[in-house]
């Protein structure tokens, strides 16, 4: 689970990133409203928390935003005062729920518990392509009755190409949503990783492989058709 917190007060936004990760999430906190946006923008996270008041843009602004561009994760909206106008304007935004501060710290953690369930139930529990199937809450990878685990960047990594199906997934977005916006991983990374994946789907015997585009990035194709970006794919 990864969780984006937009706040600017610093020590409030580190006493919760600490919180969360004591928790197993991996969080990545920013201190302004354009930065948040642009984070949710970018990187794929289970649950956003966003402060109403925020430098740049306000939080109202970022949900908004994210939900004009059909970003539909999760929102709680942190509300400075108990004003019934801002829980409504928030929910108005896109928000799927608020707190007010100060609040809990174990409520706050029940509630971001809560959304990521309401998130599984609506999201379709697996995606596939060709004779592949990729369970998304056990990481485990189908082809008919043969199946095998993936590691938890092994997952990331298929999943983006699942979900861009025939297109090109450049390596540079792989990075960004996988790794995150501020990582060291380089290029290497990413090819270590698909190689990974590609024993995995010879372990199968899928029909689906992952073509290369050289410099640019990834896709997949399956035998039965030619793969049409002419670089250097693999069977
Ligand atoms: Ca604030």
């Amino acid at each position: 689970m990864r969780i984006l917190i937009v706040e600017d007060e610093v020590r409030l936004a580190e006493a919760l990133a600490q919180i969360m990760a004591e928790q197993k999430y991996q969080v990545d906190q920013v201190h302004n409203g354009a930065d948040g946006l642009d984070y949710a923008l970018t990187a794929q996270y289970d649950v956003i928390v966003l402060d109403v008041m925020l430098p740049k843009l306000d939080g109202l602004e970022v949900a908004r935003r994210l939900r004009s561009a059909h970003v539909s994760t999760p929102i709680l909206m942190l509300t400075a005062h108990d004003e019934i106008s801002d829980k409504v304007k928030g929910l108005d935004c896109g928000a799927d729920d608020y707190m007010t501060k100060p609040f809990d710290t174990s409520e706050l953690l029940a509630r971001v518990r809560a959304l990521t369930r309401r998130q599984g139930e609506v999201v379709s529990e697996e995606l596939a392509f060709g004779d592949l199937s990729l369970h998304l809450s056990s990481h485990c990878l189908r082809r008919g009755d043969k199946s095998v685990r993936l590691g938890f960047k092994e997952f990331e990594v298929l999943r983006l190409l699942l979900q861009n199906a025939k297109l090109v997934t450049p390596k540079d977005d792989i990075i960004a949503k996988v790794w995150g916006l501020d990582s060291e991983a380089e290029d290497n990374n990413v090819e270590v990783y698909i190689s990974f994946l590609r024993k995995k789907l010879s372990f199968l015997a899928s029909q689906v492989s992952i073509g290369t585009v050289r410099k640019v990035g990834y896709f997949l194709t399956t035998s039965d058709e030619p793969g049409s970006f002419g670089g250097g794919g693999m069977p």
